[in-house]
């Protein structure tokens, strides 16, 4: 069977086995030749997707139906950083700028950008955790999938670790390009695939069907957004602005930068993540994480966030 590529739909692709480590299971990748995107070779169908979203994902991954606080704290501190990178961004961001978070897992990016002036609502699929945040933190979270999201009039849509466990990107990409008003914003962060510091150990999941460098995910947005800004020093950061008029076709990655994305599962490798990738000091880093998570007790998770920033 020759699979088609869900970017450009070529299929001049090559495909090889990878681990999940926290499932210990194998799985076949397949990459573009023609434009760089990896995928997984099976892509499971929308309503098995929709299924698991709302049902298992939160327990397969972490064990259980609702954020514990150290969920709380590492999406806290993540959020504060997401919220920065908006707030030094060459844009105009007026007084409740109304955002659009989907995938609001916990909802603490929700919650941590209304407190900085965002008129922000979530959408999850997960029932524990979007009644836990409007629990939590009296913020609206709408549960469902992002298909059923009526809004057009956004500023700005925020998705962030969510867009490479969905099944058909360019498909997403027009959804949201719907819900942003004219001139409106989109910021994606996903796993980098290009960074030097994720351990070899720690880069393929079955959860995740497409693994985005730069490249192919600006080309994914390319039909309707422009590029804003980018840091891809770690995770992969985009802040794209929706263009007037969609384009017929997708702007494909350049040759050179197709060979870098081939070369890099060639090149990738322990040495690389252990020194270029500082992965030497990873074990320190997070034996303090751990200290610091030890002792979060008699808090709320309101309190918590609240001490973040
Ligand atoms: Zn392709």
């Amino acid at each position: 069977m020759t699979l088609s590529c869900r970017l450009c739909g070529s299929d001049n692709t090559f495909s090889f086995e990878v681990i999940d480590h926290k499932q210990k299971s194998n799985f076949p990748i397949s990459v573009c030749k023609q434009c760089g995107l990896v995928q997984q070779t099976h892509i499971p169908s929308e309503e098995t997707l929709s299924l698991y979203y709302s049902h298992n994902y939160r327990m397969d991954y972490k064990n259980t139906y609702t954020p514990k606080l150290k969920h709380i704290r590492r999406a806290g501190l993540a959020a504060f950083e997401r919220i920065e990178f908006l707030m030094t961004s060459p844009i105009n961001i007026k007084d409740d700028c109304k955002l659009v978070d989907i995938g609001a897992g916990g909802g603490e990016f929700v919650y941590l950008s209304k407190r900085n002036g965002f008129d922000a609502i979530g959408i999850e699929p997960n029932h524990g955790y979007s009644e836990f945040a409007k629990r939590e933190y009296g913020v609206e979270i709408i549960t469902s999938m992002l298909d059923d999201l009526t809004e057009s009039s956004a500023d700005i849509v925020t998705i962030f670790h969510v867009f490479e466990h969905m099944a058909n990107p360019l498909a997403v990409m027009k959804k949201i390009a719907d819900v942003l008003k004219e001139g409106g914003l989109l910021f994606v962060e996903v796993p980098n695939l290009l960074q030097d510091d994720a351990s070899p150990h720690n880069r393929f999941f079955k959860a995740h069907l497409y693994y985005y460098s730069k490249y192919t995910l600006i080309a994914c947005a390319s039909k309707y957004f422009d590029v804003i800004k980018v840091h891809d020093n770690g995770n992969l950061r985009v802040l794209f602005k929706k263009k007037a008029l969609a384009t017929k076709t997708i702007s494909k990655p350049s040759d050179e930068h197709v060979e870098l994305i081939i070369n890099s599962f060639v090149d990738k490798g322990w040495l690389n993540y252990l020194f270029k990738g500082k992965g030497i000091f990873k074990p320190f880093i997070i034996i303090k994480r751990l200290a610091i998570e030890f002792k979060l007790r008699n808090v709320t998770p309101k309190e918590l966030l609240d001490s973040i920033g």
